[in-house]
């Protein structure tokens, strides 16, 4: 089978035939010129309906994901809630793992909810509770983001998929942390892989999309007309410096879990630090799962402070290197404040994260000069 970084550079890649390009081409073009009418070239009409350079992006993702078929959209929630409203109707529910991250609660919880469509959460890893929380009737999606944002919690893919299968429900994987590169839901059973390509995917920071890939062949259908009659498509530029991105990111992972890894050591020996969440550490509590499924263990570290919120929120203040900012998955370092930032619209609800928390996306800097700017903002 051709290995993963061969496809990042090939898979729905080749060379231009009309100029022999060998970088697929920016077709910033809203229509297509028609052979008579009805006579469509390459089946191009209108670029909500299809554009080649979404197709292009669309071809390497589903091949990265080992899946039938990939969908890209204008952002992660453009894709969640496309897939969402195509699988869901009033009445359904969906089961989600206690601590998805903030936006996705909030589409579910706000959104969806006025609609009819109930959710509750529970502990993934508690997969007794998981298994009483489906309703066959009505649970048509069992959510799950592993790992986690931003506790780092790893649920079993593996485990998921049966509970869900065996009661007819849809295991969809949010494997924005993980990428492709480090984790394949499909392979383990998953229904659909939801990605916020606006993190490791795009990994320079300077493109907001998300994506959707699925393994059968029907439910592919089915999301690409609501892909379509929904609208919310990854537009020709966003998409084609995604493409760009997909080639380096075997590397970047790479670079990125080594990095963290270095960091959530350096953390664990702070006396200022109490727990580390990284699941490439052993004592995390799902190492095991993490080193099952996954072929390593990602840029994010999360981190909480003996001292409680104010340290927290001093630490992030006074970090350098780190920059202070929401988001997540791109070459530079980041440091945040979930509680006030990525989080602050679960405040309240079961999915609230703890005030003493922070959380770092480790990127591909010299991993001693990231050490040197948290041993001053830690000091
Ligand atoms: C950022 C993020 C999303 C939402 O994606 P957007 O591109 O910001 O819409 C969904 N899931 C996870 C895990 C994320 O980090």
């Amino acid at each position: 089978m051709t290995g993963f970084n061969t496809l990042a550079i090939h898979a729905g890649q080749e060379p231009d035939p009309a100029t022999g390009a060998v970088i697929p081409p920016l077709h910033l073009t809203t229509t297509y010129k028609q052979d008579g009418v009805g006579g469509l070239r390459g089946g191009y009409e209108y670029s909500r309906s299809a554009n080649p350079t979404r197709d292009t992006l669309q071809t390497a993702l589903a091949a990265l994901e080992q899946g039938t078929r990939g969908l890209a959209f204008a952002s992660g929630l453009a894709a969640e809630d496309t897939l969402l409203r195509t699988v869901c109707r009033p009445g359904d529910r969906i089961v989600l793992g206690g601590d998805a991250y903030g936006g996705t609660y909030r589409l579910i919880s706000r959104v969806l909810e006025p609609w009819g469509v109930t959710h509750s959460p529970v502990d993934l890893n508690d997969l007794d509770a998981v298994r009483a929380a489906v309703a066959p009737e009505t649970t048509r999606v069992i959510w799950c983001e592993t790992p986690s944002n931003p506790l780092l919690n790893v649920s079993d893919i593996a485990a998921l998929a049966e509970i869900a299968h065996a009661s007819g429900t849809l295991l969809v994987v949010d494997n924005t942390f993980a990428s492709p590169y480090l984790q394949q839901p499909l392979t383990l059973g998953a229904d659909v892989v939801v990605h916020s390509t606006t993190k490791y995917l795009g990994g320079h920071s300077d493109v907001v999309g998300g994506a959707l890939v699925v393994a059968d062949t029907e439910l592919g259908e089915r999301l690409a007309y609501h892909q379509n009659a929904m609208g919310a498509v990854g537009g020709p530029f966003d998409s084609w410096l995604v493409l760009r991105s997909l080639k380096t990111l075997g590397v970047r992972m790479d670079r990125h879990s080594a990095n963290a890894g270095r960091v959530a050591e350096w953390l664990l020996e702070h006396p200022g630090v109490g727990d580390v969440l990284y699941p490439g550490l052993p004592q995390h509590r799902n190492h095991e799962i993490a080193a099952k499924q996954m072929s390593g263990f990602g840029g994010m570290v999360s981190f909480r402070l003996k001292a409680g919120e104010e340290a927290a929120l001093r630490v992030c203040e006074r970090a350098q290197l780190f920059t202070l900012a929401e988001s997540l998955g791109g070459v530079e370092s980041l440091i945040e404040h979930p509680h006030r930032m990525t989080h602050a619209s679960a405040a309240g609800s079961p999915l609230e994260v703890p005030a003493d928390l922070v959380r770092l996306s480790v990127g591909i800097e010299d991993v001693d000069d990231l050490l040197a700017d948290l041993d001053q903002a830690l000091a």
